[in-house]
């Protein structure tokens, strides 16, 4: 499932159902705002998605 843009930047999960969440990457963590650089990668692979529909 690709992520929004403003979900979380250790594991991609929405700010809203996040709570607490365990990822590999990040261990327990909370959410996390997103990088300006994700946020412009996640923005851009939506763009993509939505031109193939
Ligand atoms: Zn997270």
């Amino acid at each position: 499932m690709p992520a929004t843009p403003s979900a979380c930047r250790h594991c991609g999960i929405d700010q809203h159902e996040h709570l607490q969440r365990w990822s590999t990457a990040a261990g327990w963590h909370r959410w996390t705002p997103p990088t300006q650089e994700q946020i412009k990668q996640r923005m851009t692979n939506r763009r993509t998605r939505t031109a193939h529909t």
